[in-house]
């Protein structure tokens, strides 16, 4: 039975409820596009008037090294690593995700000179496809794809040619997951080199890249992590990797000694050698503010519930959508279903807006689909329980969609009607 009662008693046996406490969010609203851009952490605020009012305001130039500007990409890095299995000193922040995936990308294909394939994953964020298309045509390579689960057969089909496997862990549309460590040992086995895209992952689900052999990673910071809108992204590089790496963006700040402001380039041995130019100080104070939060959960947790929210998502799919237009995309297993819950409806786009009207935000996918994301830190069972109750009152019982009734419309304002 999913009946708000039986919501009310999981959000009350729930381990991370207190971890709600540490976000600031709208009354009333119903918050499932963490997965887009994640929840405000209520220290966001004061950490960025910190560093705009005593830092800079007052140290001016000295805020780089009395402050800790110039040390915090990799400082930062080393709490995000913490989130992903990375070792200390092999994760940097900056830039954005976009920016790291060209890194990444670029460098891994130098690591495998005398291969002229890239292998990327069909369904991705289009980001990571567009810059592999132009790593390509830089490089004189070509760019291969297949879905992330036809990846082990396209290795079995041309691996002896793949330079480089670019995979995401999670697929962003379906949240459907897959297993880095066997994708992974494939590619190692046909000599190419790994760079998983982290984004939908991070945060959500347990990651081990050291155990699991990884070359190179990349995520963003503003989605699961919470770090605001525009946050600085992250760039992994396996320890076995740094001194061969020749990452192609070779700013000042990658330089062993940046300050002797050298005529020649020489990389910087440690994984300072990834980073680029001057650090986005003030969006880094709130990545930093952010990851106070995970201080104080653990990943484990955080993935124990955030299995929990789906299956009682999909509950309450199976008991009031199913057959009324619905289709599930995310798959039921709880072990191949990242944080997020996806349905498909040929009236997508509408039902949102009707959704957001209501105080229920998730995200469309066009042209059909429904996304609906769970951040355990601040996401409750009640949250879900209402979210399906308002969707289930859009939608009519053979599927079609009913229109706002003359009082839901009175309620909804007139912008609303308007659209
Ligand atoms: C959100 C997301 C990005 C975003 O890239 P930015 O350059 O930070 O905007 C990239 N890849 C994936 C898989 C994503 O989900």
């Amino acid at each position: 039975m999913t009946s708000r009662a039986t919501a009310q008693r999981l959000d009350d046996a729930d381990p991370l409820a207190h971890a709600r406490e540490h976000f600031e969010l709208p009354p009333g609203v119903v918050y499932l596009d963490g997965n887009s851009l994640g929840a405000m952490p209520g220290g966001v605020p004061g950490a960025l008037r910190r560093t705009v009012q005593q830092q800079w305001r007052d140290h001016l130039i000295k805020g780089w090294t009395d402050d800790g500007w110039l040390a915090a990409p990799m400082r930062i890095g080393d709490r995000v690593g913490r989130l992903i299995g990375a070792a200390p000193g092999r994760t940097v922040t900056g830039d954005s995700t976009s920016v790291q995936v060209f890194n990444a990308v670029t460098t891994a294909a130098r690591l495998r000179p005398d291969r002229k394939v890239i292998l990327c994953d069909t369904d991705g964020f289009p980001t990571d496809r567009y810059l592999t298309l132009s790593v390509a045509r830089l490089l004189g390579m070509q760019v291969r794809q297949a879905a992330m689960g036809g990846i082990g057969a396209a290795l079995d089909e041309y691996g002896q040619e793949v330079a480089v496997v670019l995979g995401s862990p999670v697929d962003f549309r379906t949240g459907e997951v897959f297993d880095i460590a066997a994708i992974t040992a494939k590619a190692h086995q046909a000599g190419a080199v790994t760079v998983w895209d982290l984004c939908h992952a991070a945060g959500a689900l347990p990651l081990a890249l050291e155990a699991d052999g990884v070359d190179l990673a990349v995520g963003c910071g503003y989605k699961f992590l919470c770090g605001g809108p525009g946050a600085p992204a992250y760039i992994y590089v396996a320890e076995r990797h740094r001194a061969a790496a020749d990452q192609p963006l070779t700013g000042w700040l990658s330089h062993a000694t940046p300050f002797e402001m050298a005529a020649d380039y020489r990389p910087a041995e440690d994984m300072s050698r990834f980073r680029i130019g001057a650090p986005h100080v003030l969006s880094l104070s709130a990545l930093d503010a952010a990851l106070d939060v995970f201080d104080r959960v653990t990943v484990e947790d955080i993935r124990a519930k955030n299995i929990r929210l789906g299956r009682f998502f999909i509950e309450c799919f199976d008991e009031r959508l199913a057959g009324r237009g619905f289709d599930l995309v995310t798959p039921r297993e709880d072990d191949r279903r990242g944080s997020q819950v996806t349905l498909s409806h040929p009236d997508a786009s509408r039902l949102m807006d009707d959704l957001a009207a209501r105080g229920v935000i998730g995200d469309v996918r066009p042209p059909t689909l429904l996304r609906f994301g769970f951040n355990s830190l601040y996401v409750s069972y009640s949250d879900i329980h209402r979210a399906v109750t308002v969707l289930a009152d859009l939608a009519e019982p053979d599927g079609s969609r009913r229109e706002p009734t003359e009082s839901a419309r009175r309620l909804l304002g007139e912008s609303h009607v308007a659209q």
